[in-house]
């Protein structure tokens, strides 16, 4: 090996993914037939910039650190989501611990009251519209992506409108804080369609949100622990219901 792989790999080893902008200036790029995608090769004259002092960077930088924070980059349907495969159960401080613990990201059950639900605040904080292309948050009146960075840019806008909303889930341990409830999850929980949500009255969107605030609920999670981007443990509800009484019950006593 040369001595430039070796400080390129130092290099790379060293980086955290998803927390660093890297500007790379002289690479060969090529079609890998192994891995089916594009690669790119350095050589001796290849420059390397770490978090370069550049708009774009920024741009880059301010992109990803809020797609961190809310989780929305993170949630492409895979199949080991599904509710029906996660059996381990927690309580909220064990979710916490583990998170804190291992450093990679976790599915769970917890039964938790849910200590804040705002459906009955406004609407623009329950429903939102993003870009499909790269899930920033825009109005869907617009014409095309407003995020310098969209690979859609120039084109015409494609935007899904969906519940996208943060509640918060308590049990006599303690508080998970803002865990992303989104569609189609929150559809089924709260078995009302985005359509028949926004014509909702203030008085129904009250009687949703006390369906559920303050009840005990089974809730399926996928638990991210913190990282450079985000502060704090993350959870994203990958489905919730209103316990059963018996279950409960039964896991008290286990
Ligand atoms: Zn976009």
């Amino acid at each position: 090996t040369h001595s430039w792989d070796r400080e390129t790999i130092q290099l790379v080893l060293n980086l955290m993914p998803k927390e660093t902008v890297l500007f790379i200036a002289d690479v060969r790029i090529n079609f890998d037939t192994f891995r089916n995608g594009m690669t790119a090769t350095v050589n001796s004259k290849t420059i390397i910039t770490v978090n370069p002092d550049t708009r774009e960077a920024s741009l880059l930088f301010n992109y990803v650190k809020e797609a961190a924070e809310t989780g929305v980059l993170e949630e492409e349907e895979k199949p080991e989501d599904m509710p029906g495969s996660i059996t381990d159960v927690y309580t909220v401080n064990q979710l916490k611990q583990k998170a804190l613990d291992v450093p990679e990201l976790f599915f769970g059950v917890i039964y938790s009251f849910i200590s804040k639900f705002d459906v009955d605040s406004s609407v623009s904080k329950v429903i939102r519209t993003r870009c499909t292309k790269c899930k920033y948050q825009v109005s869907d009146d617009l014409q095309s992506c407003t995020n310098d960075l969209c690979p859609g840019r120039g084109q015409g806008l494609s935007a899904a409108t969906g519940f996208d909303l943060f509640v918060d889930l308590s049990d006599h341990t303690g508080t998970l804080q803002g865990c992303s409830l989104r569609s189609p999850v929150a559809e089924k929980m709260l078995d009302c369609t985005v359509k028949e949500f926004t014509s909702m009255t203030d008085d129904e969107r009250t009687d949703l949100k006390w369906k559920y605030l303050l009840e005990r609920c089974k809730i399926y999670v996928k638990i991210f622990p913190p990282s450079k981007m985000r502060t704090g443990v993350k959870g994203i509800i990958l489905g919730c219901s209103l316990a059963d009484p018996g279950e409960v019950k039964y896991l008290q006593k286990h």
